[in-house]
């Protein structure tokens, strides 16, 4: 059985707090990171149609022996099917690539507001979830008003909206409005990308104070904020380190000092101007 937690979401099933991200992995090596992360005990797989590497994932899905129920595979729509036929019919090109029934979650990747579409295209996330295509639908990127418009809007709070979260930018906002509608924050970039955030001082001061390393106190950092968390890495040593924050723990003053990282800046795009598809 797997060491990593499960939290519940809005509909009543449970989500692993920790999984393996693999935005970014090139399609040939999919298979191998993802079979070293099931073998280091991550049992979610974070992927998407736009990272072309859904038929890797569900290569290490077929030669696994880990029971299916075991496993939590989410993917995304990309951005040039939005539309309630093209949502379906992208939903179902997916499933062909990952091999495997039924979806444990499926999320809007972006929410594009410019074009108009993503009640829309919730509809058709809606109509998955009824016929039992998928266990869970929920989002990506989504500010506080496109969450306000599709629960004025549509039937089903999404379950999840994974959004950029790190240290550096915090998402203090959208966090405590998930808190208040019962949405779970998954953090995407959650090591800051590689970008800088795990040779802070402030990182590495916590790191040395716990005896841990700078990427393993900004994982706990999420964890103790209740996010759900899906780090990236095709590094055997590495995806073995960020599976390894379950045994210790953040004090306040920790938290805090990680905290003082924080820039207000994203790293990644803005989900109001974003526009790509
Ligand atoms: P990340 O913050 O997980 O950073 C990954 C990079 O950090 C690696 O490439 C490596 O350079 C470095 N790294 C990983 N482990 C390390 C370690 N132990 N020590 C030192 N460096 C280490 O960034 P990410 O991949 O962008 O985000 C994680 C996942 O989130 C993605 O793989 C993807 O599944 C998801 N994601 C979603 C969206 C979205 O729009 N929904 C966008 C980006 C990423």
């Amino acid at each position: 059985m797997s060491t990593v937690p499960s939290l519940k979401m809005n509909n009543g099933l449970e989500i692993p707090q920790l999984g393996f991200g693999v935005f970014l992995v090139p399609p040939e090596e999919t298979q191998e990171a993802v079979a070293e992360a099931l073998k280091a005990d991550y049992r979610l797989i974070d992927t998407a149609q736009g990272y072309r590497n859904e038929e890797g994932v569900g290569a290490a899905i077929a030669e696994s022996d880990i029971p299916r129920e075991e496993l939590f595979i989410t993917s995304k729509l990309t951005n040039s099917e939005h539309g309630y036929d093209s949502a379906l019919a992208a939903f179902e090109g997916s499933m062909q690539k990952l091999g495997i029934e039924v979806l444990d979650l499926f999320l809007i990747h972006w929410p594009l507001p410019m074009f108009d579409q993503y009640v829309e295209t919730w509809r058709a996330f809606e109509k998955l979830l009824a016929d039992g295509r998928v266990r869970s639908i929920g989002v990506s990127n989504f500010e506080i008003d496109h969450l306000q418009r599709l629960m004025a809007e549509t039937d089903v709070v999404p379950a999840v909206n994974q959004i950029e979260l790190h240290p550096q930018f915090p998402q203090e906002a959208l966090r405590e409005f998930h808190q208040e509608h019962g949405i779970l924050t998954e953090s995407w970039g959650p090591l800051g990308q590689g970008k800088g955030l795990l040779e802070d001082p402030s990182v590495v001061e916590v790191a040395r104070r716990k005896d841990r390393t700078p990427a393993q106190v900004v994982l706990r950092w999420h964890i103790q904020l209740g996010c759900v968390v899906i780090p990236k890495s095709v590094n055997p040593e590495r995806i073995r380190e960020n599976i390894d924050v379950f045994d210790f723990e953040l004090d306040d003053a920790d938290m805090a000092e990680i905290s003082k990282v924080r820039t207000g800046q994203r790293l990644g795009a803005d989900p109001n101007v974003f526009a790509m598809r």
